[in-house]
């Protein structure tokens, strides 16, 4: 349930109506609008008796939200979210934000030559795993800590943003201290005990979509991540796992009006996880941005012959130049800017 306070409703009365829903056994989430306060109501296992609530001083509306998902639904918040990254950077306005880099730090050579060329290009958010969840137990798993290490080093020296995968609770808690965004992979996607302890933290969260996740279940996994508090959430659409097996996953354009549709969370295109070779990996960034993606992350590398990871789908820096100029002017085409 919504609760809309009238325009002219106090501070005092906000409270007082927040503390009515409380003393029902209920969760208050105020949200502060550009002209009015709403407060939405979770915790509720049936319907609610709106009458109680109508009465308190200052409502103006109480509106039943049908869908299953509250907080990261439309009819609880009108308004698209804006993420704030760092010191400038807005992940949902009309900008629409690229984040590139390595899929994995390997040293800090890697990191600063590729960042230096992304940063040219035109990226706003450097990517890189320190902790990689791979398939194989035999695989790279990343650097862990040195990379973290090796991230503030590429954060320091470029002034660029930067983006790690968070992939247990260990990592997490390390992440948080220096990553502007924390990735929260497409494995980890359905770990709710996890998506609970991210949902305490408060960091701009990039969580991406599962490999099979419909999209009520992925909406419902970013539920998990308001309902504890933190409202930062990105969504990315990477690809889904289908009989398609011309490309590493297939990437679901529809899915991306749907999410502006139901939900008022930003959402990025990930073209490289879905493409998994490097040639696909531009078409599908053009065709993300002209569906309404607000962002792309894309994997880029200076060797990708050499990469400990994800090197077929890794864009050379020449490509992913090429790439932020063709996406700029889908960006015009539909008024928006990179
Ligand atoms: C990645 O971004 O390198 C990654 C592992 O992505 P995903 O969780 O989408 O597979
Ligand atoms: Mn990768």
């Amino acid at each position: 349930m919504l609760i809309v306070m009238n325009r002219q409703a106090s501070e005092a009365q906000i409270e007082a109506a927040c503390e009515v829903v409380r003393n029902l056994g209920l969760t208050p989430h105020t949200m502060p609008g550009a002209s009015r306060t709403a407060i939405g109501i979770t915790g509720n296992t049936g319907p609610i008796d709106s009458a109680v609530i109508e009465e308190i001083e200052g409502v103006q509306d109480v509106i039943r939200v049908t869908k299953p998902y509250k907080l990261v639904s439309r009819e609880m918040q009108p308004d698209r979210t804006v993420v704030e990254v760092g010191k400038n950077i807005e992940i949902g306005g009309n900008k629409v934000v690229v984040i590139a880099g390595p899929c994995s730090l390997e040293s800090p050579e890697q990191a600063m030559a590729i960042a230096h060329r992304v940063q040219a290009a035109g990226a706003v958010l450097f990517r890189g795993g320190a902790y990689k969840p791979r398939t194989s137990p035999y695989s790279f798993q990343g650097l862990g800590q040195e990379g973290l290490e090796i991230l503030k080093t590429v954060r320091e020296e470029t002034g660029l943003a930067v983006c790690t995968e968070a992939v247990d609770e260990e990592s997490l808690e390390r992440i948080a201290e220096v990553s502007d965004i924390i990735q929260i992979g497409a494995r980890n996607m359905y770990n709710y005990s996890f998506l609970k302890k991210v949902g305490r933290v408060n960091r701009p969260v990039l969580l991406k979509r599962g490999l099979s996740a419909t999209l009520e279940e992925y909406l419902m996994a970013a539920e998990y991540v308001l309902s504890e508090g933190n409202r930062q959430v990105i969504l990315c659409e990477r690809g889904i796992r289908t009989f398609s097996d011309h490309s590493r996953n297939t990437f679901d354009i529809g899915v991306l009006p749907a999410i502006h549709s139901r939900s008022h969370l930003p959402v990025l295109a990930d073209p490289s996880h879905a493409a998994g070779h490097r040639e696909g990996v531009l078409p599908l960034a053009l065709a993300a941005v002209a569906a309404g993606a607000d962002g792309l992350i894309v994997e880029v590398h200076n060797r990708p012959e050499e990469a400990l990871s994800d090197g077929a789908q890794s864009l050379y820096p020449d490509q992913f130049e090429g790439l932020v100029g063709q996406v700029s002017r889908v960006a015009a085409a539909i008024g928006r800017t990179v």
